[in-house]
């Protein structure tokens, strides 16, 4: 199958996910997930209409953005953010999805240079394991009131990855609930970021607002993926 095959399939699905729940497949952001596969791709996909796509390293979306200079498509920053690499990210990210502590959030703030809000998204850890990216699920009001705090951050919502030994559909519905603690503090933060290529029927199921697909659209990623 060919790229523009692939994304018309997926395109498909989700337009079928959407009826299935009763949703307006307008309302749902398909970002496509990019990372590791080379600049060349991110313009063919540019070229067939995607306006959102999705990186997880700052290295690699700053090289990107470089190459690709001026191609009108917004930049998602979704995987686990250094803090000593906020600056870059927020000078090459459109909208950062994992902020899942204070001192990011921070440090993304001090970041600002020209004074125009950075879009971002309190990530929570739908795990026990504190290893994985996120905020632990009991923190995430209290990261919502620190970012609220920062006046350089526009809060949009939440983020998760689904854990891999847990039925989908019950793991977004504890996303659902944290969605729903955040907005009582934050009734702009509408965004729910959540489903992956194994999951995002699932996710658009329990309302996911912005899915991040990588290679059902890609194909398999070089290496390292
Ligand atoms: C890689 C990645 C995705 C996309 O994964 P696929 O299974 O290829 O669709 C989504 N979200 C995050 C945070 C990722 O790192």
């Amino acid at each position: 199958m060919t790229l523009s095959a692939r994304l018309s399939a997926i395109d498909e699905r989700i337009a079928d996910a959407a009826r299935r729940a009763g949703r307006d497949p307008g309302e749902i952001t398909r970002i496509v997930v990019t990372k590791f596969h080379p600049a060349s791709l991110v313009r063919e996909l540019h070229e067939l209409g995607v306006t959102d796509v999705g990186e997880n390293r700052q290295q690699e979306t700053t090289a990107k953005r470089a190459a690709l200079d001026g191609l009108g498509v917004r930049w998602h920053f979704i995987g686990q953010a250094q803090t000593n690499k906020a600056a870059a990210i927020r000078r090459d990210a459109d909208v950062v999805h994992s902020v899942d502590r204070v001192k990011l959030a921070d440090a993304l703030h001090r970041a600002d240079v020209d004074g125009d809000p950075l879009d971002v998204l309190v990530q929570v850890n739908l795990t026990e394991d504190t290893g994985r990216g996120g905020s632990a699920l009991g923190d995430a009001e209290a990261l919502t009131e620190h970012v609220l705090s920062l006046p350089s951050l526009r809060l949009r919502g939440v983020m998760a990855v689904a854990p891999l030994d847990e039925e989908p559909s019950r793991a977004f519905a504890r996303l659902r609930d944290v969605a729903d603690r955040v907005r009582a503090l934050a009734p702009a933060a509408t965004w729910i970021s959540a489903g992956m290529t194994g999951d995002f029927e699932a996710a658009i199921d329990a309302g996911a607002t912005h899915l991040r697909i990588g290679s059902a659209i890609t194909g398999p990623r070089p290496d390292r993926g």
